[in-house]
């Protein structure tokens, strides 16, 4: 059931076979350098893409821009305090600006983080405090297909192993997750995020949520945990957090904004701390890097999030593409989670060795064939790890309808069907900084 009717559109238009080819050509067959308006459906990411509602425009119009002291910084309150239990905020530009807030303030040289696995950002801001970010996923996370309904829980015996080597005085922060988007947006379960907080008191580490789809997360609960069918989402959203003493947040996923962050915790020193932090880095604690409209936003969507119609509705149409992909015997992860639905590249390549990147292969010929634009999320984006070779295809939360679910899956057969002829692709540029390869370098057909 859709929960939602267009008020306003934005032309999306589909260029010519020929000039998709041109395209491809001229953007290096990396699609981060494809101009957007030659995109007919984008699913690059989820983050920031999504379409506001009626009423976050209503509320944009009230955003109150004084530089202290804003109303607008009262109503985000109001709302982290409402939907998520904490009592103390600092907004920031986007989620990455809360990492650094919070883990500037509370790392230091030589300590240990583990997280079930951490996000891109995550990682680096933690490398960039002088501290080791480490995965501890359960065995099995990425299986292509399985049963099992939360992949994206932390292994508390990988968690007691990292205590072993490093020792509890090395650990001071734990980080869980959810859902944990580096494995293909899969939920945690509340008994996981339960178990990880004894383990994070045990060790007197301070737990941290990475709360950027908290919502969605809080939906697989009520839908596959035992004794939750029957709580709301807002309800499972307020206990999920519950067990955590502070959060990172990224607006632009479950807060529904195209833009915002921020740092929640319960502890007045620790905000203090940040605080004097976000001053630094982001602008003074009641703006956070942010116009008063965009915490407006940000405050209304927050509420918005849980909400039973919306998160169903959101998590459904994840689901709704994964089947349809299913159905006609397409390589794709499965369970999908709840933010995108994941191909499995080699299952679409087996001729294309990993050196000449299967996964970008599939990128390009999904926007060739249909003008889709997804990301590869394998051999090209993360060299020499060993991860699965993923193409990703996120889709922004309220955009699309069944009509472009259904050209998706026809771009994924039509590309499937003519598998056999598809090459691979070789690097010909590529910036100094290996980690940010895939935003920038320029590939060539082998
Ligand atoms: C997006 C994301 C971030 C970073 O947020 P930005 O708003 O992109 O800076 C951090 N953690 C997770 C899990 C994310 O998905």
């Amino acid at each position: 059931m859709t929960a939602y009717k267009s008020k306003m559109v934005e032309r999306i238009h589909l260029p010519s076979r020929e000039v998709r080819d041109e395209n491809l050509e001229a953007a290096g067959y990396n699609v981060f350098n494809l101009p957007s308006k030659d995109v007919y459906i984008d699913l690059l990411t989820d983050s920031g893409t999504g379409t506001m509602s009626a009423e976050q425009w209503a509320a944009m119009m009230l955003g109150d821009e004084a530089y202290a002291g804003s109303s607008s910084f009262e109503n985000l309150k109001d709302a982290v305090s409402d939907v998520m239990g904490m009592e103390y905020v600092v907004p920031t530009h986007q989620g990455r600006g809360a990492e650094n807030v919070l883990y500037g303030t509370l790392l230091e040289e030589g300590d240990v983080v583990p997280n079930n696995t951490h996000f891109d950002t995550t990682r680096a801001h933690i490398a960039n405090a002088g501290a080791e970010a480490v995965d501890c996923p359960v065995s099995g996370a990425m299986e292509m297909q399985s049963d099992e309904p939360f992949k994206g829980n932390f292994d508390i015996e990988k968690g007691w192993d990292v205590v072993e080597e490093h020792g509890e005085d090395a650990i001071p922060v734990v980080v869980l997750t959810i859902t944990n988007n580096s494995t293909a947006g899969q939920p945690v379960s509340m008994a996981n995020i339960r178990a990880v907080s004894e383990f994070a008191a045990e060790i007197d580490a301070t737990f941290v949520m990475d709360a950027c789809r908290f919502a969605e997360n809080a939906y697989f609960i009520q839908q596959r945990e035992e004794d939750y069918e029957h709580h709301s989402i807002a309800d499972i959203a307020r206990e999920e957090l519950s067990y955590a003493d502070a959060l990172v947040m990224s607006g632009k996923k479950d807060a529904l904004v195209n833009i915002g962050g921020f740092v929640a915790c319960r502890d007045a020193d620790l905000f203090e701390h940040t605080r004097q932090r976000a001053i630094l880095y982001e602008g003074f604690s009641t703006y956070g890097g942010l116009a008063g409209r965009d915490i407006e936003a940000m405050a209304q969507g927050l509420r918005e999030a849980v909400t039973q119609e919306y998160v169903e509705s959101r998590v459904g149409q994840v689901q709704e593409l994964a089947g349809l992909l299913d159905d006609a015997n397409l390589p794709v992860y499965l369970p999908a989670g709840g933010h995108a639905v994941y191909l499995d590249a080699e299952g679409f390549f087996p001729h294309i060795p990993l050196e000449e990147f299967p996964g970008q292969a599939l990128v390009c010929e999904l926007y060739r064939e249909g003008g889709v634009r997804g990301v590869e999320l394998g051999s090209f984006a993360f060299p020499g790890t060993n991860r699965p070779e993923l193409v990703r295809l996120a889709l922004p939360r309220r955009t699309y309808n069944r009509e472009h679910l259904e050209h998706i899956a026809e771009t994924v057969a039509g590309v499937y069907e003519r598998r056999d002829s598809v090459s691979g692709l070789e690097i010909v540029s590529e910036p100094p900084m290996k980690e940010l390869r895939h935003f920038s370098a320029e590939l060539r057909p082998v």
